[in-house]
């Protein structure tokens, strides 16, 4: 990118005609010359290569990954020099994902996949959300001895109850049979090589595994794989997953109906409704729901992506049952009310927290599984809307938050019963993928709480997911998110693809539970409006307003930014995980597609410890 370009807002860009589309072609066709073709596909073998190279920024052609790790990363550009596309390299990053980062993401989870096909134009989605057994009852998360919630952390997610259908491994096959040219086995081959000969520990997996070490411990299949010799993995020592390799192994040979319906399903029901405990430990751990006949009705869904026309863009994300394209398109559309480019700082940025705290207030009332609640999303992503509720941001003053929701029918200013929502966790991971045909994937999974329920599967390898304390925890009858059996617990996750003239701009997204919407909407804000490149978009330090009294945000957005607030009557917090002392929000991965046909892969430069771009033919600059 020029740095003209760089220093303008994207916005001034919107409505410029395409061009680079020759050299694109030219960088395509010199490609083709040195890529092997899809059909002789084959992933180089490798057994001692351990990759650490944790670049934050690269840039090139031929196609590109990011990811937070760069043994998951090289999987995906792996599979793309090999003559893979887009989606081949997303499962393989993704299954690379479930050996080294166990606690955030894997086949014990679930997660968002969308994608552009560069074919047809068209942006397609999978919701591969984890479902509630059909006979959880409503009161699933209250302890029968006191009548109240259990504590969330960490009883309530070290739970047998908390553990739903995971989505993960069919998504990667209903993406794989959809829009990908290798077979599962072919996208496992990676992930399958690192788990046999091992990762090397860093920081931040020593970290989370301490982070987790009580619960860990209760857990005696999550204490024998976990913290060997009753203590998390040293940093620099090589971690291997041989369960883990050959569950993978199985999943190849016999498809993931072994998952659903075969040996693997009888292990996950087993686990879950007799949780395998340490008999000392004080946590209660209490069996789940979860029976046979709920993993062999899981299906994945194949969505409509929310779309929003932003300053010329249009931006494709996740409808219901994640909040996450509603609540940033919603958010995206009250901003686009607003010149932000043209204001100072501070002023931009108290829309931004506004515009979030307004979204988030409606994702509360009205965001939940529409396949059991109706979820107004067409209003939601109204224009009319969006000026119902720009209009209640007054220019110097911050919101009262929380406020109330609004009222759908609203004409003028609206003004409705808002209700408290439920923050969730700061777990997950994000990828995205490029191919040199222009295929774009933004991928977004998770088990929900980093380490999930602290649950692994006996001799499988794997946790399993606490994704059902995303459900509201008391049931409130007119609650979009209570519980319901069969039902998708509301997410955060905000895999999102932005184009401009029908062709992909930018792809992006990031963990950290109902805070991932408020990072996506500042990231495209940084971009779109306020001339960072996307380099400095994602590194530059967030905050996230969720409609709740204060704002969390990161000590380093506080220092620069929090003076010149705080006149607006904003209150900050610091932010930081209940679970761990990281005062981080977030840990995004995203791609900008450049008009000359390059491609710009980011990840984090510091956040968990630094995530890893790649593209296949590095240009150089
Ligand atoms: N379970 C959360 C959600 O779906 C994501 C968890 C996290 O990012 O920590 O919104």
């Amino acid at each position: 990118m020029s740095p003209t370009a760089a220093r303008r807002p994207l916005s001034s860009f919107g409505h410029r005609r395409r061009r680079g589309v020759v050299a694109l072609a030219a960088a395509a066709s010199a490609l083709s010359l040195l890529v092997p073709g899809v059909a002789d596909a084959k992933i180089r073998p490798e057994t001692e290569v351990r990759y650490t190279d944790k670049t934050p920024t690269a840039v090139g052609y031929g196609g590109a990954v990011s990811s937070v790790d760069p043994e998951a990363t090289e999987a995906g550009l792996r599979v793309l020099r090999a003559g893979g596309n887009a989606v081949d390299a997303a499962i393989a990053t993704a299954a690379a994902l479930g050996v080294t980062e166990p606690y955030s993401a894997g086949i014990g989870g679930g997660g968002y996949f969308v994608y552009y096909d560069a074919k047809k134009r068209k942006v397609s989605t999978l919701d591969g959300r984890e479902t509630a057994p059909q006979s959880m009852p409503r009161d699933a998360f209250i302890d029968k001895k006191t009548g109240k919630p259990y504590p969330f952390t960490p009883d309530l997610v070290t739970s047998g109850v908390s553990v739903g259908v995971p989505g993960t491994p069919a998504t990667w096959t209903t993406a794989l049979d959809k829009w990908g040219t290798l077979t599962l086995g072919q996208a496992l081959k990676p992930a399958i090589t690192i788990a046999s000969r091992g990762f090397l520990v860093d920081q931040t997996f020593r970290d989370q595994t301490l982070d987790n070490q009580i619960r860990f411990a209760a857990i005696k299949p999550t204490a024998a794989l976990f913290l060997p010799g009753g203590d998390a993995p040293a940093v620099g020592s090589v971690f291997r997953n041989p369960d883990l390799a050959a569950t993978y192994r199985l999943l190849a040979g016999q498809g993931t109906s072994v998952l659903y319906k075969g040996r693997i399903a009888d292990d996950i029901v087993k686990t879950v409704r007799n949780p395998p405990k340490v008999p000392s430990t004080k946590l209660p751990v209490p069996a789940g729901y979860l029976e046979k006949s709920d993993l062999a009705g899981y299906s994945v869904i194949k969505r409509r992506p929310t779309k929003i026309n932003y300053r010329g863009l249009k931006v494709y994300g996740m409808a219901p049952s994640s909040s996450g394209g509603s609540t940033v398109g919603e958010a995206l559309n009250i901003l686009e009310t607003k010149r932000l480019s043209r204001m100072p700082r501070d002023k931009a940025l108290h829309y931004y927290l506004d515009a979030s705290a307004l979204a988030f207030a409606d994702r509360g009332a009205y965001v939940g599984d529409p396949a059991y609640v109706h979820v107004p999303l067409r209003t939601l992503l109204s224009d009319r809307f969006a000026r119902s509720r720009a209009c209640q941001i007054a220019p110097d003053r911050a919101l009262a938050t929380p406020t109330a929701a609004g009222d759908l029918d609203a004409r003028g200013c609206a003004r409705a019963t808002g209700r408290k929502l439920e923050d969730n966790g700061r777990s997950t991971t994000h990828l995205v993928a490029s191919d040199r045909w222009g295929n774009v994937v933004s991928y977004t999974l998770t088990i929900e709480q980093t380490g999930g329920s602290g649950i692994v599967v006996p001799g499988r390898g794997f946790l399993l997911n606490n994704e059902l304390t995303d459900f509201s925890t008391v049931y409130v009858a007119t609650d979009p998110n209570r519980i319901q059996g069969g039902k998708r617990p509301r997410s955060s996750m905000s895999p999102t693809i932005v184009t401009r003239h029908g062709k992909p701009l930018l792809a992006l997204g990031s963990p950290g539970g109902a805070t991932i919407i408020t990072t996506v909407l500042q990231t495209l804000v940084n971009r779109i409006d306020l001339g960072m490149t996307l380099p400095q978009a994602v590194a530059a330090p967030r905050a996230s307003h969720r409609n709740n009294a204060t704002v969390s945000a990161e000590p380093a957005f506080i220092d620069a930014y929090g003076p010149s607030l705080k006149p607006y009557g904003y209150t900050f917090t610091k932010s930081g995980d209940t679970f761990s002392s990281a005062a981080e929000i977030g840990a995004a991965a995203a791609l900008e597609f450049f008009r000359d046909g390059r491609v710009q892969a980011v990840a984090e430069p510091v956040r968990r410890g630094g995530g890893a771009a790649g593209v296949v033919c590095p240009s150089g600059r």
